[in-house]
């Protein structure tokens, strides 16, 4: 298997020289998961890195995602993301079942405030012809550890471009509330650690019931991670009301054909 952090600087030297070639020669991909109303309908999906490895096949991000921020290799393969999410949504775009997609794709906090991400992300709009409309940017809490004016300043000119954020993991970090009124944020998402615990745990059900007032107070739109049986799924919908679902209930992250197939009905996330 793969070193991990832990692992000798020359382990770690390795899978950076892994991770640099794998850039220059286009091994990274998106699978994306879908997103779903409480009746079960497609509203969007998550755009997912994968490694697309030579030997060891399909390689989770966990994996590489901490070395690529600690190095900056981030930084690109982040470009190539972007790129990829742009390109999936202006074909999605263009076709009347799939023009309603939203693709959400994750910005790690060092991606977020390097000097030219606002430049790289109008370039690429630019440069695909699409507006920004259907993009959600997925940011973390880990975002508000320092300098949250400059923060809140970037996502003014982003939004104004057209782009929404979504704060991902959500109660999993500081989740400082009044960071959180501060930012202009459009979407919620509750970390599955919450759902995974709703049915036996009396307190996950009152955190997830918080949070989904919370989002209602705010404004926001919420997204309950990590769902995977029907009694989560009930309890999320219908009691909680929360609008968006997403997890292996609805269905598995997959490329991108997938999704085609699920919206011609082929194979219909559960209701
Ligand atoms: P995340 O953004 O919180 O993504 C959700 C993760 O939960 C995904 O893992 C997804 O496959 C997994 N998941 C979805 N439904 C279920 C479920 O029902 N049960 C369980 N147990 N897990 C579920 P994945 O794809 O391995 O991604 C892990 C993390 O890697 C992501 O967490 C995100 O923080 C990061 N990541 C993924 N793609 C990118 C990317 O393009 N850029 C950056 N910076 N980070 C990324
Ligand atoms: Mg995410
Ligand atoms: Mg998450």
């Amino acid at each position: 298997s793969f070193p991990t952090r832990r692992s000798s600087d020359l382990a770690r030297s390795s899978l950076e020289a892994e991770l640099r070639r794998a850039i220059s020669r286009g091994e990274f991909i998106l699978h994306y998961q879908p997103q779903v109303a409480a009746d079960g309908r497609l509203t969007g999906v998550e755009a997912l890195l994968r490694w697309r490895h030579p030997e060891r096949g399909l390689v989770a991000p966990n994996v590489f995602i901490a070395l690529a921020e600690e190095t900056g290799l981030i930084i690109p393969i982040g470009e190539q993301v972007l790129r990829q999410a742009c390109e999936q949504l202006r074909i999605w775009s263009t076709r009347a079942d799939s023009a309603h997609l939203s693709v959400s794709v994750n910005v790690s906090a060092r991606q977020f405030r390097h000097p030219a991400f606002i430049d790289n992300i109008e370039a690429t709009l630019n440069e695909m012809g699409i507006g920004a409309g259907g993009m959600m940017l997925e940011i973390t809490e880990s975002l508000l550890l320092e300098n949250v004016d400059e923060v809140v300043a970037k996502m003014k000119r982003l939004k104004a471009r057209g782009l929404r954020f979504s704060i991902d993991d959500f109660g999993t970090g500081y989740s400082s509330l009044s960071y959180l009124k501060r930012l202009p944020l459009d979407e919620l998402k509750i970390d599955r650690s919450f759902v995974a615990d709703i049915e036996h745990d009396d307190n996950a059900a009152a955190i997830c019931a918080a949070f989904i007032g919370l989002a209602n107070i705010l404004g926001l739109h919420v997204v309950a991670e990590g769902v995977e049986t029907e009694v989560q799924h009930h309890l999320l919908s219908w009691v909680h009301r929360c609008q968006t679902l997403q997890g292996f209930r609805f269905g598995q992250p997959m490329p991108a054909a997938g999704i085609d197939a699920l919206l011609r009905g082929g194979a219909r996330p559960p209701a």
